[in-house]
């Protein structure tokens, strides 16, 4: 017995519709022969018994009568058939067999007879027990009383070909039955083996295991779905690994600072009280304490965007006052390594959207070129119309970024080096704020040559100016 599943349902079905269409085809030719058999018999007969017609000379209630019907016995009997003349109620007055005739036969043949027609009855002979075919007709003889001629013939020999034949049909149906059941039980077995495999290595993974794969090389949709876990698989593990080294960077980022707040609070706690010394501790103190809350920010930051839950008031930027304001803010950043800031833009380069968060994208990657810049180079900030987009490009001429980093330098938490600090989440959020405001943001770099961030942002054309508000409306959440 095949268990519940699969298997057993392809089985099922395959068994089902083979057997029931072998049983209808079967039926359908077994009847078939069986009529060809007894038409064949019933015409032969016919045929014989039109002839009765041409017998014309004799009577029914004479002894004359007598003798031509035992003439006409004589010339119309047929071999292995039984030969009656009845009256016309059925009474059979001579009999070509040596059988005491029976005394009246009211079976459906004699009916069609007497109604005119050649009857044909198939049945079981009641005194021998034996499956017969009779066929009778009415003769009518010139002025005298009409009689039926029957044939009567037994079946028994035609029933057993026909029981062979059945025996035979039935045997090659069983055949093709056993064939089709083996057949859907490999076909069943090549789809519910590599089933329970993959379940077996997603149970496995269910419990943590993601370092194991589904082997061997399944074909269509399977291979689809082993393919498809395994690459869940990796993904989970690769994730894992963002989150391992996001957390282990994030403490990192978290003791630095809070060491130092620690240190500088104990100091002066301790009572060291020299004015000086304290108002460099309090101005570390909140230096550190400010770095901390960007760090947290920038998490809630992300982790709003992943919910969808940033709020955002558009209205009209315009993007080359945004990136003078954002020189100046890194200004001192820049003048520390000796990194020139240079604009480079056209007039009135304004787009839809939410300062504040524009300016967030641009701070980051500008923050970023700076970081990753050598000192004594320089920052070009291009801005431009392409279309009906604005674009501004940060262009630096720093380390770079290799072509295997490339790929991953805006996924969440990725770091090319965890110890140049930040947190990974920077271009991850600057990303999807870009997306937020319906633009892309493009990472071109080469190691050791530089690199170049490009955000292409709807622009707002003069026309649509009028209708947009400077300052942000009201706040909507994203959508
Ligand atoms: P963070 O700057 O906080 O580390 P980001 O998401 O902004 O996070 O950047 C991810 C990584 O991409 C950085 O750690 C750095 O390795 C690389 N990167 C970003 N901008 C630049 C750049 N201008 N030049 C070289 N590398 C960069």
């Amino acid at each position: 017995m095949i268990k519940k599943g699969i298997r057993r349902q392809i089985v099922m079905h395959y068994f089902i519709v083979v057997f029931s269409t072998l049983l209808l085809a079967e039926v359908i030719f077994l009847l078939a022969i069986r009529s060809y058999y007894y038409d064949s018999i019933y015409s032969h007969i016919t045929q014989h018994i039109k002839q009765v017609e041409e017998y014309q000379k004799f009577g029914t209630s004479s002894n004359e009568g007598k003798d031509d019907l035992g003439n006409l016995l004589m010339v119309y009997k047929l071999n292995y058939t039984e030969m009656q003349v009845l009256n016309i109620q059925g009474d059979v007055l001579i009999n070509s067999s040596d059988f005491q005739p029976d005394v009246s036969i009211k079976t459906s043949d004699i009916s069609q007879a007497q109604s005119g027609n050649i009857g044909r009855w198939v049945g079981r002979q009641p005194n021998t027990g034996e499956d017969v075919m009779a066929v009778s007709k009415m003769e009518q003889d010139n002025g005298r009383d009409s009689y039926i001629v029957r044939y009567v013939t037994s079946l028994e020999k035609v029933n057993a070909k026909l029981f062979n034949v059945t025996l035979i049909a039935t045997a090659v149906a069983a055949a093709v039955l056993a064939l089709v059941l083996a057949f859907s039980l490999g076909l069943a077995n090549s789809i519910v083996k590599p089933l329970n495999t993959i379940t077996a290595v997603s149970a496995q993974m269910a419990r943590g295991k993601f370092n194991i794969r589904v082997k061997g090389n399944y074909k269509y949709e399977l291979g689809e779905l082993a393919s498809t876990l395994n690459y869940m698989a990796q993904e989970i593990v690769r994730s894992n690994q963002v989150k391992d080294d996001f957390i282990s960077s994030i403490s990192h980022e978290l003791r630095t600072p809070l060491t130092s707040i620690k240190g500088w609070s104990e100091t002066i706690n301790s009572g060291g009280y020299d004015p000086e010394e304290t108002k460099i501790g309090m101005e570390i103190i909140t230096k550190e304490t400010e770095r901390l809350i960007g760090l947290v920010e920038e998490i809630l930051d992300f982790s709003k965007l992943q919910q969808n839950e940033m709020k955002v008031s558009f209205g009209r930027v315009d993007l080359k006052e945004l990136l003078q304001e954002i020189m100046l803010n890194l200004w001192t950043k820049a003048e520390k390594r000796t990194i020139e800031l240079r604009l480079d833009s056209v007039d009135k380069p304004l787009v839809e959207g939410d300062a504040n968060r524009l300016k967030q994208v641009f701070l980051n990657l500008i923050d970023n070129a700076i970081k990753f810049s050598h000192e004594n180079s320089a920052i070009d900030l291009f801005v431009s119309f392409e279309g009906n987009n604005v674009v501004v490009q940060v262009h630096d001429t720093g380390i770079g970024i290799s072509e295997d980093h490339l790929v991953r330098v805006k996924d969440r938490f990725f770091q090319v080096d965890p110890l140049n600090g930040g947190t990974g989440l920077g271009l991850a959020i600057s990303q999807q704020l870009v997306e937020l405001h319906h633009g892309i943001l493009l990472i071109q770099s080469e190691l050791d040559v530089g690199t170049t961030i490009v955000v292409r942002l709807p622009r707002l054309l003069e026309a649509e100016e009028s209708e947009i508000p400077q300052l942000p409306g009201a706040e909507t959440t994203q959508d």
